[in-house]
């Protein structure tokens, strides 16, 4: 009989009933240090109290009205992404496949607009991953996400991730975008070269399509820049956000230039959730936080120390690792047993990491873990590592 609640997912054995900091607390008790953050969305851990704060002030005042009116916390949000970034305009979302679905809609509008409507087709990459709605896994292309969902939306055209030379001749009069992930994040931590995106921003320009990053997983401070097309010296056209942005609270975006949003008039996109008083509220004060100079300077330094020590244990564990890849705090061990094996073990040893494809175990730590902590998380997957037997 199937479960009431869908199989879609294969979950660990383990329901935590509380979290603060870096730290979740089983059923039984036990006490695991998070180093998964669910899936890079508690930014700055559990319970963090000026989070805590923002959620409940506002649940006191007013959770929500619908975008028929004025929402104050919105438009803070909005003018604090504008500030610190490439953007001139936001739209609110709940996650990171409806700001895929917005990202796409506007880039085709953009080009309807300006008279080229043959510019539908936007260029995607091998190991992407831009949600599950019926865009997002037509967009990310794989057999594994796509089978038996068809008919796929049309208009995504498929290259190896990294082939410059397959992207330049992709490149047609019907292409109005490329999307890409700085660094996948479900595709194994696979980061993205700065001197590639540099090129796929040249060649944007050269033929005037629209670049749109995704980085629902990479961006808020994740790589120790607010977002990772800093790193590059570079700046998307549109851009998706979600994951961190809400410090747990369900939280999207689509940052924009005035121009890439120009199409997006009144009445041509919506949504009843989105951007409401309650995910705002919480949204700014982690904007507050992690967009401060001193903030990102210390995720840097701290996600550092913790590359060196994961060096250190993929040389002691060299039958079970192969190396350590990624950016800031957004880590990937490459591993030569299956992955999930290793994430197994250390809920023996109770460290939390997620497993990625391309055999990876990705580290997504809170950006806010200690030094002590990163100690601790290597000492636990230390001992994970040992009672794995070599391949
Ligand atoms: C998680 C993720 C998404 C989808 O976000 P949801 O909030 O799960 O809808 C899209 N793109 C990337 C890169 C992601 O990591």
């Amino acid at each position: 009989m199937i479960s009431s609640v869908l199989p879609t997912y294969s979950r660990a054995p383990l329901s935590f009933v509380k979290g603060e900091g870096s730290w979740l607390t089983e059923a039984d008790g036990r006490r695991f240090l998070d180093l998964g953050a669910g899936i890079a969305v508690n930014a700055l851990g559990h319970a963090h109290p000026a989070l805590v704060k923002a959620l409940t002030e506002q649940a006191g005042a007013l959770w929500h009205t619908s975008n028929l009116y004025q929402i104050p916390q919105q438009q803070e949000l909005a003018d604090k992404l504008v500030e610190h970034t490439f953007a001139d305009t936001v739209f609110f979302t709940n996650s990171g496949t409806e700001a895929c679905e917005l990202a796409v809609k506007m880039a085709r509008k953009h080009f309807h607009d300006k008279g080229q409507p043959e510019r539908v087709e936007i260029i995607t990459f091998s190991g992407s991953f831009h949600g599950r709605s019926s865009a997002g896994i037509a967009a990310a292309g794989s057999e594994k996400m796509t089978k038996g969902f068809g008919p796929l939306l049309p208009g995504f055209v498929h290259l190896e991730f990294g082939d410059h030379d397959a992207l330049t001749a992709a490149i047609t009069d019907r292409t109005c975008a490329v999307m890409v992930e700085p660094v996948q994040g479900e595709g194994g931590i696979r980061p993205l070269p700065d001197a590639c995106l540099k090129g796929l921003r040249d060649l944007c320009d050269e033929h005037g399509i629209l670049m749109i990053l995704d980085e629902v997983q990479c961006g808020v401070g994740r790589t120790g820049r607010l977002f990772a097309y800093e790193w590059a010296g570079i700046t998307p056209d549109i851009m998706m956000v979600a994951k961190g942005i809400g410090g747990g609270f369900p939280l999207g975006a689509v940052l924009a230039t005035e121009d890439a949003a120009s199409g997006m008039t009144a009445g041509t996109h919506g949504s009843t959730y989105g951007g409401n008083p309650l995910g705002c509220a919480v949204g700014c004060r982690v904007m507050d936080i992690v967009a401060a100079p001193d903030f990102l300077a210390e995720v840097q330094r701290k996600s550092a120390l913790l590359r060196q020590k994961l060096e250190g244990l993929v040389a002691a564990h060299p039958d079970v690792f192969e190396g350590v890849r990624g950016s800031g705090m957004m880590i990937g061990l490459k591993c030569k047993i299956p992955p999930g094996d290793v994430v197994s073990a250390g809920y023996g040893t109770e460290v939390i990491t997620v497993p990625a494809a391309d055999n990876v175990v990705r580290l997504l730590p809170p950006l806010t873990i200690s030094e002590d902590e990163i100690s601790e998380a290597i000492d636990r997957l230390d001992r994970a590592a040992g009672t794995l037997a070599p391949a």
